[in-house]
């Protein structure tokens, strides 16, 4: 297993710490303890990040796509050769069981080839002219240096999307990691240094998110702003964006309607969906959380739920058989009680779980509240926790209402024999991505993203380089 180093800046190439010196520490939720420091970015070490990407532009835009294409699957393929040591070190900043640490690692270096391959298609078109001897042509140019905010529930997939969009297309970049999690996109960082990448291509900085992102998105060097996070701080960057009419991707938060019918194959329904809302402990933007089912199978399906949460088995990510970790940082331990008691306080039914386990680390049981009155704040906002919320329904159109309720619309799920019923969710569901029949969402060559207060634009699929890219229309006689 390897030691947890200290985590420190990449800028032009060279890793060093910060120019003033200094540190943030870095705990691990399963335990509590500092494990290691990271380096804290201030305004002189994103002068020098900004500077370099400026540079790393020039070159890296120069770089035929075949090149870049070549250096990332270089860099994808060290990333496999590497994932054990670095699946080790995200679950210990992040805490999610090693399992679910490899998995996002090794298929970090999936997204990267995905993004390799979209280098070498991003084509123009040949527009046919009204005179003979007139050519005109659209192609399509990289947008320039990239500010990107990555948050810390996915470490390196947050990340990765970002940068290989910005590679693949030809910009540079400066990422600002996540502080709680920040070894394991280093070492995400290390595998395009190490395959290849030019100096001030990429670069790496932490430190205070305000100060970072307020410094970076008005900066004439930036082109363009990637964000995921929350919602509220996704407004807040947008609307700096616009001041400064910056290209933006903002990937927010969700709060995912499940629709369970009648008609359902409910112990497929209830495996896949706790699966889903139990993964990295809730705190996931796709996550499952307002259960919506319908009155007939409503009993059955809590009943069986419910008993997948007991089975959970909850523990250090690092220990043989752990299915769900701590949660990443206290303050969603606070969180999930205020939203639990809130519910009961409004009226709904603990069914399961309900409180932090233990004194040491961030540890929460997997909860099940049935019969969640939509007041329940937990109803309103993103729980981003081991949370469920039971709420039946009558027909299809309640179900639906519920579902579009709120301002969100990232993720929705549904579980239905009815191909009528599926045509009706998937034509009146508000949201970005619906998954119907089984857990289909987040794969690299399809898109991801949301819309209404989900954000905008793509982080997956063919649409995932267009907002690295600009439209240029070349006319000639
Ligand atoms: P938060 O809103 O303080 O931070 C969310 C993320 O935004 C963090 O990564 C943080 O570093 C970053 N951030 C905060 N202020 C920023 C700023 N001014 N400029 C740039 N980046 C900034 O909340 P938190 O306690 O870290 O996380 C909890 C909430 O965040 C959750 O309830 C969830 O809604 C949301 N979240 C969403 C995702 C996602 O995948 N969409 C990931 C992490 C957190």
């Amino acid at each position: 297993m390897p030691n947890y180093p200290n985590t420190q800046l990449f800028i032009d190439g060279q890793w060093g710490p910060a120019a003033a010196g200094g540190v943030l520490p870095v705990l691990n939720p399963a335990t509590g303890e500092q494990i290691g420091t990271l380096a804290r970015a201030e305004k002189a070490d994103l002068d020098l990040a900004l500077a370099a990407a400026d540079r790393g532009f020039k070159v890296w835009r120069n770089t035929s796509a075949y090149e870049r294409a070549k250096i990332m699957r270089t860099a994808a393929n060290l990333l496999r050769e590497r994932a054990e040591g670095i699946a080790h070190l995200m679950t210990m900043e992040q805490g999610k069981p090693l399992a679910e640490s490899r998995m996002e690692t090794l298929a970090g270096a999936d997204i990267i080839d995905w993004f390799a391959g979209e280098a070498q298609r991003a084509y123009g078109r040949v527009i046919p002219s009204r005179a003979p001897h007139v050519f005109q042509t659209v192609v399509r140019e990289p947008v320039g240096p990239v500010a990107a905010f990555a948050p810390w529930n996915f470490p390196i997939n947050q990340v990765v999307r970002k940068v290989s969009a910005a590679l693949a297309a030809g910009c540079s970049i400066i990422a600002k990691g996540p502080e709680e999690t920040p070894a394991s996109p280093a070492e995400l960082v290390r595998v395009f240094a190490d395959a290849g990448v030019p100096a001030g291509v990429i670069n790496l900085v932490y430190g205070d998110p305000g100060t970072i992102s307020s410094y970076l998105i008005p900066h004439p060097v930036i082109r363009k702003i990637t964000f995921t996070g929350s919602t509220a701080i996704g407004k807040k960057l947008a609307g700096l964006a616009g001041e400064h009419m910056k290209r933006a991707t903002m990937e927010l938060g969700g709060h995912g309607p499940a629709i369970v019918f009648d008609d359902a194959d409910i112990e497929l329904a209830t495996r896949l969906l706790a699966a889903g809302k139990f993964r990295n402990a809730g705190q996931v933007c796709v996550s499952p959380t307002r259960f919506l089912v319908q009155e007939g199978v409503y009993d059955q399906f809590v009943e069986g739920f419910a008993a997948a949460a007991r089975a959970i088995k909850v523990g250090d990510g690092l220990a043989e058989g752990t299915v769900m970790g701590p949660l990443a940082n206290a303050r969603r331990v606070q969180a999930m009680e205020g939203f639990v008691q809130d519910a009961v306080q409004q009226g709904a039914k603990l069914v399961t779980g309900g409180e932090r386990i233990g004194n040491a680390g961030n540890f929460f049981q997997p909860t099940v509240l049935s019969r969640v009155p939509t007041t329940a704040r937990a109803m309103n906002e993103e729980p981003f926790g081991p949370l469920a919320l039971m709420v039946p329904f009558a027909k299809l159109d309640d179900a639906i209402t519920e579902a579009n309720r709120l301002p969100y619309g990232l993720a929705a799920y549904a579980y239905t024999r009815s191909s009528a019923t599926s045509q009706a969710l998937s034509t009146s569901v508000e949201s970005g991505m619906i998954s119907i029949n089984h857990a289909g969402l987040a794969l690299v060559e399809t898109p991801f993203g949301g819309v209404k207060e989900s954000g905008y634009g793509s982080e997956g699929g063919s649409e995932a380089i267009d907002s690295y890219l600009v439209t240029k229309f070349i006319t000639h006689a």
